[in-house]
């Protein structure tokens, strides 16, 4: 849809490892062979893709990651991948990113470099691309809170280093998996020192857990499915989401092709939007789910009844949720001009 590409969008929830397409796959894996550290055949890039008919579980779709980790394991390839991604983005017309990822240390890199690296990539492409990017740095809650511990402090040193760059924190991996309490320490430690905080919440039923999220007060929150009583939250979760108004990054095509939701009518995007939740429409794993922003765009006005006026708005209203607080005023001015040439 053409008009979903053109309209400038504001992206906040994207892993690195999950949104590399197939092309950027090709492009790590060519150059991975030509230096000799790998030797894979093309057959598991098919593996990478996650569609709406996938029979595996919300468990196995974590697994996926691990391809594209193994062809994120040098810092040029990783600074390739983010370079790539990057210019995806802004070629779907896409004005402001947060792109996130979680440090880990490989054979060929430590956490400390990986973040370094993504840095470098994110200070190039913000001179060579009209995109703005920005990185939050993602724990993993299916790890060790004490990794958890370390990861906030690389956070914690970069963000002092690069305030302008290293924007946020935020809890992500298997919700099966670990226990959000035990990462409070390092989530509080971050956010005390300056960094912005997102968690993923409710990806699953456990109306406990996403209590305490809410009562977090993160700044933002990713997904939001089981907080409603109708999407196995229960009353009390809704109010509290109700009552503190915490933006929801939702996610339409990653939710259903994990089959965390059924259908995309039967989304809670509805709920969050007519009990008006601020909403940031995002992308999650554009490579795994096959999709794009503009792509989660046109899917939601197609879904949910909404004109180029009320998407336009979507759009809008994202920029007061960045975490680059001081380019919210230059993103709105875009995206008022989008509205107003186009007489929206
Ligand atoms: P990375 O952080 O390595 O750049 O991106 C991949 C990682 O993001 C995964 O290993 C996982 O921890 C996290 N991730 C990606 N998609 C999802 C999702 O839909 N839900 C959750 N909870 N975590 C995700």
């Amino acid at each position: 849809n053409t008009f979903c590409r053109e309209l400038p969008k504001i992206e906040l929830h994207a892993h690195l490892n999950g949104s590399l397409s197939r092309s950027t796959m090709l492009q790590l894996q060519r150059y991975l062979a030509d230096f000799g550290v790998s030797d894979k055949s093309n057959a598991f890039l098919d593996e990478f893709q996650i569609g709406s008919g996938d029979r595996r579980n919300l468990s196995d779709c974590f697994q996926v990651f691990n391809i594209a980790h193994s062809l994120t394991s040098t810092q040029d390839t990783l600074a390739m991948a983010t370079a790539l991604t990057l210019k995806e983005f802004e070629d779907d017309g896409c004005c402001y990113i947060e792109l996130r990822s979680t440090p880990r240390d490989t054979p060929h890199m430590t956490s400390r470099q990986y973040i370094e690296t993504l840095i470098e990539t994110l200070n190039t492409a913000n001179t060579n691309l009209s995109i703005i990017s920005c990185l939050i740095i993602s724990i993993n809650r299916g790890r060790l809170p004490s990794e958890g511990d370390g990861i906030a402090d690389l956070a914690i040193e970069y963000h002092k280093k690069y305030p302008n760059l290293v924007v946020g924190i935020e809890l992500s991996g298997n919700p099966t998996v670990g226990k959000f309490q035990d990462f409070v320490p390092a989530l509080q430690r971050a956010r005390e020192a300056g960094l912005k905080v997102t968690l993923h919440c409710g990806e699953i039923s456990n109306p406990e857990e996403v209590s305490d999220m809410l009562m977090f007060k993160a700044d933002r929150i990713g997904h939001g499915i089981c907080i409603h009583p109708n999407y196995g939250g229960n009353e009390s979760t809704w109010n509290l989401l109700c009552n503190y108004q915490i933006p929801v990054e939702v996610c339409l095509t990653s939710n259903i092709n994990t089959k965390s939701i059924l259908q995309y009518s039967s989304h809670h995007f509805k709920e969050l939007y007519g009990a008006n939740i601020p909403i940031i429409l995002c992308t999650d794993d554009k490579g795994v789910f096959a999709t794009s922003l503009s792509q989660e765009y046109s899917i939601c006005a197609e879904t949910f009844g909404l004109d180029a006026s009320k998407l336009a708005r979507l759009s809008l209203k994202a920029c007061d949720y960045i975490f680059m607080t001081d380019k919210r005023k230059i993103l709105r001015e875009k995206i008022l001009n989008f509205i107003n040439k186009n007489e929206l």
